[in-house]
């Protein structure tokens, strides 16, 4: 079979991989310069490691990415640490957050409140069904569960950081697959998720696969036979399309979707990213690598300390601060120049340091991106539309899909292989010809 996939991000390149390894004729499109999608990274002069223009890391329970990693053989590339967590809390500044003692410690709250809090957070742990707790909102849930004070002091905050005037709406499903989903210690790839990327590349390449950089693919229509792709260099026809962009680009991409289809992605919505990384000539914070910061005091949700999670070594020597926020995509700081938006934010670091200068900060680089965050309301699984669009012979493997789980890189991998399998399972049912034989759990 000769296949086109659209995009070299994880999603893209596993199934890649997948079909190559199959056997099959495989071309992937990549608009951007480089793989690795929403993972990718940069490298400033001095840097031995790409960082990624988005903070990224895994956890011990990203099982799909952490076999697929075994697999191609790239676990020369992962390890894990625990590197120290934290929230800002109010008036009252930071606070650790990454356990059950830092929990019980935190002083702003009656202990009745934190041995409550806990005892939720351990049955949320223990269940499984999502599809019930996506019937209701994580706002109405958690409230209840937890009480008005530890949900107005800890939760909420965490809500409206990441969805924010959409919080109320956001199942509790979402919030139950974060707490099951997260571990303490988190995993990352030397030379960065770029590295990862760049080994699956190989991968792909080494079982015949063309990676085709820089070349943005302008419109998929259907033609005898299967579907004719258009890009720079003109048009070229594949029995079979996987498009892992966003709902948007799909339906720009594809003007032959049916109109009933095209109402269905329209109504998948999703916050943006904002990410300003900046190099620092010493460290900010005193060693913590994540800290949720308080939208009410400052103009971010999130500051990394990326170089207390791994060696400024890898970097010159600078310390790596990323300073993000995700906003929905009509916000202004999706607007504002680079300068305009250092300007707001540098102020916010002396109050995490008051000795903070800006004549620490050495370098600066703004990441922004539209789809970055699905929004995911009350009964949301009625949504998703299938890996099959009604178009035949193209499939769509997107963030979106990803459910009840969080989007990341690891859930990127499990549906890129999915849709390699049903890409192959539907055809070959088209072709009446015999089912390929798929990947075995065993085997991988
Ligand atoms: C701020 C932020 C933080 C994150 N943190 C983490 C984290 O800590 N851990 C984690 O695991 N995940 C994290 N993620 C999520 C993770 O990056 C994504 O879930 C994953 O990379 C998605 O992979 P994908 O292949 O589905 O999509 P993408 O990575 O978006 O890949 C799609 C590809 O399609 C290409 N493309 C688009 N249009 C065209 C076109 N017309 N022609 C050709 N190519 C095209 C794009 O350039 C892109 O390379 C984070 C994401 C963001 C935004």
């Amino acid at each position: 079979m000769n296949v086109a996939i659209i995009g070299a991000g994880f999603a893209g390149l596993s199934a890649a991989y997948d079909l190559g390894r199959m056997g099959h004729k495989v071309t992937i499109y990549e608009g951007a310069s480089q793989v690795g999608g929403l993972a990718s990274g940069f490298r400033a002069p001095g840097w031995d490691w790409a960082l990624e223009r988005f903070y990224h890391h895994i956890f011990t329970s990203d099982r799909s990415l952490i076999d697929f990693v075994k697999e191609i053989d790239a676990d020369d590339l992962l390890f894990f640490r625990r590197p120290l967590t934290a929230f800002w809390c109010g008036q009252h500044g930071a606070h650790a957050f990454d356990g059950a003692l830092p929990v019980l410690l935190y002083p702003h709250l009656p202990l009745i409140d934190k041995v409550r809090m806990g005892l939720v957070v351990l049955l949320l742990r223990r269940r499984s069904d999502w599809r019930r707790l996506e019937k209701t909102t994580a706002d109405r849930w958690l409230r209840r569960a937890m009480g008005d004070r530890a949900y107005e002091a800890l939760w909420k905050p965490m809500l409206v950081g990441k969805f924010g005037e959409h919080y109320r709406e956001i199942n509790m499903s979402w919030f139950w697959a974060r707490i099951v989903a997260r571990s303490p210690k988190l995993g990352y790839f030397r030379g960065g998720f770029q590295a990862l990327a760049e080994r699956m590349a190989e991968r792909v390449r080494d079982q015949g696969g063309r990676i085709l950089l820089s070349t943005p693919v302008q419109q998929i229509t259907p033609c005898d036979g299967g579907l004719t792709v258009l890009g720079p260099e003109g048009p070229s026809d594949y029995e079979a399309v996987l498009a892992t962009t966003s709902p948007a680009l799909l339906r720009r991409l594809v003007p032959a979707l049916p109109e009933s289809y095209t109402a269905r992605l329209e109504r998948l919505r999703s916050m943006g990213a904002v990410v300003m990384t900046l190099a620092l000539d010493r460290p900010l914070t005193n060693g913590v690598y994540w800290m949720n910061m308080n939208k009410e005091r400052f103009p971010f949700l999130a500051l990394v300390e990326h170089t207390n999670f791994i060696e400024p070594a890898h970097y010159g020597g600078q310390h790596l601060l990323y300073l993000g926020d995700y906003l929905d995509p009509g916000h202004e700081y999706f607007q504002l120049s680079q300068d305009e938006l250092l300007k707001r934010f540098l102020p916010a670091l002396r109050l995490v340091n008051p000795a903070f200068e800006p004549t620490w900060v050495h370098g600066a680089w703004l990441h922004r991106e539209v789809y970055a965050q699905p929004i995911v309301p009350a009964g949301h699984s009625a949504n998703i539309p299938p890996l099959q669009t009604p178009l035949p012979g193209l499939f769509w493997a997107s963030m979106s899909q990803v459910y009840p789980w969080d989007r990341g890189t690891n859930f990127a991998v499990e549906l890129g292989r999915r849709a390699a399998q049903e890409m192959l399972r539907t055809l070959a049912v088209g072709r009446a010809a015999p089912a390929p034989r798929l990947v075995s759990e065993a085997e991988r």
